[in-house]
């Protein structure tokens, strides 16, 4: 795990080197652009929620994380990586170490919330914390950590020890542009995309471990509301998630200083 970090590190350095001695000029512009890491939940062999109907939870969050980054790339004022792009199996682990190693900026991990009452509906978004909001927060997080089980070998990859070295790391920077970012979601999506009715939530999920950037996970809709599941399934919902979240994310880096995103 560590080498295979460390290869590719190198890697995208050399890439880094070669692009800047063909085109200083605009790498260094490129550069200075904020690096927006979407992180499309589940993939592979872990299909994360599956709605009444069948469709999985997988294949909503990376259409959604793709329209994300087309979305967000046409503006031409973002960077955008994501953690997949096909449909891969990748650890919590290996998504969190992925935005440290590409130094991004902000974080926005993408799921589909599956919920006991089937009339409950909405998105909602979470941030860090040891303590969930409320019992379903801490059941939806269990659900959502649970992918590593899918992971050969068990990699949980996080000791406690570690967990704590790291949680107390934590700058309150990163804490506060995590709340921050949460904030400019549920602002951008209140009377357009459905809500439950307490959006802002937190627990403790292994996506938004990393102490170093600002982090969200968010939660789309419910795949156990059919009318959700219906929304979550067409192209133009999610595109209209994309665009909200586009202006959420304009938003939030209008007001860190040192970005500059002007429309
Ligand atoms: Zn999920």
């Amino acid at each position: 795990m560590t080498c295979d970090f460390t290869r590719r590190g190198f890697g995208r350095m050399a890439a880094a080197l070669a692009m800047a001695a063909v085109a200083p000029g605009r790498s260094r512009a490129a550069s200075r652009l904020p690096l927006v890491m979407i992180d499309p939940g589940h993939g592979g062999h872990d299909p994360g929620a599956i709605a009444p109907d069948g469709t999985y939870e997988k294949t909503i969050t990376l259409a959604s994380g793709l329209e994300l980054r087309r979305k967000l790339e046409a503006t031409g004022r973002y960077r955008v990586r994501m953690t997949r792009t096909t449909d891969v199996f990748v650890t919590l682990e290996a998504r969190v170490a992925d935005a440290i190693a590409a130094n991004a900026n902000l974080f926005l991990a993408l799921h589909c919330d599956h919920l006991p009452e089937p009339d409950m509906r909405g998105a909602s978004v979470f941030t860090l914390s040891d303590k969930a909001s409320d019992a379903l927060a801490a059941g939806v997080a269990a659900d959502e950590n649970s992918a590593d089980k899918f992971a050969p070998g068990h990699i949980a990859g996080v000791s406690p020890q570690v967990m704590n070295i790291l949680a107390s790391l934590e700058s309150r920077a990163t804490r506060l542009g995590s709340a921050t970012f949460a904030h400019n979601i549920v602002q951008s999506f209140t009377g357009v995309i459905p809500l439950l009715p307490d959006p802002m939530r937190s627990a403790n999920f292994a996506v938004l471990r990393d102490p170093s950037t600002p982090n969200t996970l968010l939660e789309m809709g419910c795949l156990t509301n059919p009318l959700d599941e219906a929304l979550l399934k067409s192209p133009a919902h999610r595109a209209l998630i994309a665009a909200r979240l586009t202006d959420a994310i304009d938003h939030y880096f209008s007001g860190q200083s040192g970005w500059r995103v002007a429309g």
